[in-house]
Order: C-alpha cells, then structure tokens, then sequence
C-alpha cells in the first residue's frame, strides 16, 4: 500500500513525490508517456539535448526556487533573446529599444515614447488583448509582432482572448532583450530527463500506464492520490470539455553549424504555418556540436481527446466551466489536484514547482 499514487510525472507530480518521499512517505509515480518530465522532457540527439515538447527555460526571481532545482542538476544561466521575423525582415524581441531603431530609427528611450505616445489608441478599459495591444503600442506594433503570431498560437480572435496572455511579455525602452525581467533564467546541464531522474531517485515510477485504464486498481493501492492531468478528464467531462491549446513539431536535422544563430526565432506573419523554430543546441552554447543542428518548427493547433495538451485557454467561458471542477475537487479529501493541467493555470515552470511545494508543505507538514 502506498500512501500516495502520484499521475503524472511533470514537474508538480515528481516534486510532489520528492517532498513526500523526503518525510518517509512511500510514493508510486505513474505515467502514461515512456518517459518522466511531462511536457519539460528533453532527450540527447547527436550530442544536443533536445526539448522534445518546446522550448522550456526556466526562470524566476526567487532564489529558494532556483536554488531548489539546482540540488537535483546545475542549472546552466541562459537568458532567451527573443527573435521575430515579419515579412522577411528580423526584429529584436520582446519589444525594446532596438526593436523601436529598427521600427523607426529612433535612438533614445524618449524618441522612442513619444512616437508610441502618437501611435497609440486610446481605449480607457481594454477589455481583451487585441485593445489592450493597440491601447498601449498601437496598430503597427500590434500588426507586426503580435496580431498574427496569437491568431495562430491560439487559433482565435486577439480580441476574444484574456489580456492576461499578452501580459506575460514585457515592453521596455531600454536595449535589455532578455524575455524575462527575473534575476535567474538557465537550463538543466545534463538535461531535463537527468533533472527527473534525480528529483525521482530512490521513488517508484511507472512508465507506460495510462491512469484511466484501470482506474479502480490504481486507486485501491494509494491512501491519497495526486492527480496532475486534465481535471475534466478526471471527472469524465461532467460539467463540459475544457479547452486546450496542443502543438505538433516537426524536427529537422542539418549538417550545418548554425540554422539560424538564435535558440528561437518567432514568425509572426499569419499566412507562415509555424509560430517559431527552436534550434535547441543555442541552449548551452558552451557545448561544441560542430557540423550538425537540429531544428523544431512548432505548429499550434487545437486539442482534442486523444492528443497532448499544452496550453489551457483561460477564457472566460472556459475558467467558468474550471471552477465548477475545482469546487467538485476539494469534495474528495483523499484527492489533490496540481499542474498546468490540474489546476488548469498557464503556469511557467517556476510557479509549477511553486505551487507544488506549497500543497506538499499544506499536506505533509
Ligand atoms: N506573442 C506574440 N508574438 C510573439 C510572441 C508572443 O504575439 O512573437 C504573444 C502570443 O499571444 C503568445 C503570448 O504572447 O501566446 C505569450 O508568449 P510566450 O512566448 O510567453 O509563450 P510560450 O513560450 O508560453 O508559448
């Protein structure tokens, strides 16, 4: 008998089981892939560690969390330098300085303001993401950086999206291009699939075995359960099918040094099928894989049972249809829900790991 089975084995999952096991709690981590990590999974290929399931840099401000994941591989700094492409011509982003020089020529913070300043619409309450965009930059940012890249990662409106989405990047009248204002961003040295195997060692772990298959089993042998995917699957769509956004790669391999000098360069025109190309090797530079790289071009498409959910849509009807799940959730007091999927959040890894420790420190202490 195990005090807690634990589905899936992502980072709230594993970090979960490492807490539980760390208090002398007999853990059982089952997983339906054939592989640990969720979605932060990586694997080697030619000597390039390869992010099978997109770009996953973490990063945060908090030095408990950096130094958390730290113990389980040394986290190599790496700040993203984001890239965009439209219509053939290349800009620095997320927005800054040298993406307003290479706009309009301008070379100071204050040009810089006062041409968005004549640029911008004013809109007093933004009440989706196409008006916020265009409240704050106006139409031609709004045109060439994001109107199209979020029509074809979302499959949707801008203007039927949350602002919420648009507020994960960042705008600065600085030069700084790092996508993320925190003080720690890196990658695993080894790999996220050597990160999991050390946060999982010494833990039982089951590849290959799908929880609703034999659900009945599963839950006869654990005292407690920590469910970590779609929560609407969990309580077989009662109140409705949450929406998902997934993703289908295609990897290519080319006997070149350097694809495109760059770990990701976005594509933001809406008639390129891709929303970007990751060239994974640009993660720990300091690796010498000469003559060869390899390349992920990402296709956003909508979920359907049956593949993988990425991206929850935290829309309105969407988040309506969650809290009815969640109320049903915290019914069941041998049952606990974390995650991306669980919790269905757009979390960064940071604040998975977060949300983890904080239900393992609720439960276990
Ligand atoms: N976005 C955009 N243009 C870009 C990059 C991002 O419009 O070149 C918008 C888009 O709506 C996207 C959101 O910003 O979904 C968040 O982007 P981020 O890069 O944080 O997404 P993730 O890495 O989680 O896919």
């Amino acid at each position: 008998m195990y005090d807690y089975l634990i589905v899936g084995s992502g980072f709230f999952g594993s970090i979960f089981a490492r807490e539980a096991t760390d208090r002398r709690k007999k853990c059982l981590v089952i997983d339906k892939r054939d592989h640990v990590g969720g979605n932060a999974y990586s694997y080697k290929d030619s000597g390039i560690d390869i992010h099978k399931y997109g770009p996953h840099i973490f990063h945060t401000n908090n030095k408990f969390l950096w130094d958390y994941v730290n113990r389980f591989d040394n986290f190599i700094p790496y700040f993203n330098q984001g890239k965009v492409i439209y219509n053939n011509k290349l800009y620095s982003f997320p927005i800054n300085l040298s993406t307003f020089n290479q706009l309009w020529g301008v070379t100071t913070p204050q040009e810089a303001k006062q041409t968005i300043e004549q640029k911008r619409i004013n809109i007093s309450n933004p009440q989706n993401l196409e008006e916020y965009v265009l409240s704050v930059v106006g139409q031609e940012v709004y045109e060439i950086f994001i109107r199209g890249y979020t029509k074809k990662q979302w499959g949707r409106e801008p203007r039927d999206l949350p602002i919420s989405i648009i507020k994960r990047i960042p705008i600065r009248y600085n030069f700084r291009d790092f996508s993320t204002n925190d003080i720690y961003s890196g990658v695993p040295e080894n790999g996220y699939n050597a990160l999991f195997n050390n946060i999982l060692s010494n833990i039982d772990v089951e590849l290959n075995v799908d929880y609703f298959n034999n659900k009945n089993y599963w839950n006869s042998i654990a005292k407690k359960i920590v469910y970590t995917g779609c929560i609407d699957q969990f309580f077989d769509y009662e109140y409705g099918v949450l929406e998902y956004r997934s993703i289908k790669f295609e990897q290519e391999k080319h006997y070149i040094d350097d694809y495109q000098g760059n770990a990701i360069v976005n594509y933001s025109n809406e008639e390129i099928p891709y929303t970007r190309i990751c060239e994974h090797k640009h993660f720990l530079p300091h690796r010498q894989t000469n003559g060869i790289t390899i390349i992920s071009k990402e296709f956003s498409q909508e979920w359907k049972k049956g593949i993988e959910p990425y991206y929850p849509i935290n829309d309105d009807k969407n988040n309506i249809i969650f809290k009815k799940y969640q109320e049903k959730s915290t019914k069941y007091k041998n049952l606990l829900f974390g995650g991306r999927l669980g919790e269905y959040k757009y979390y960064d890894m940071h604040q998975v790991v977060a949300s983890s420790l904080h239900l393992s420190k609720k439960e276990l202490t």
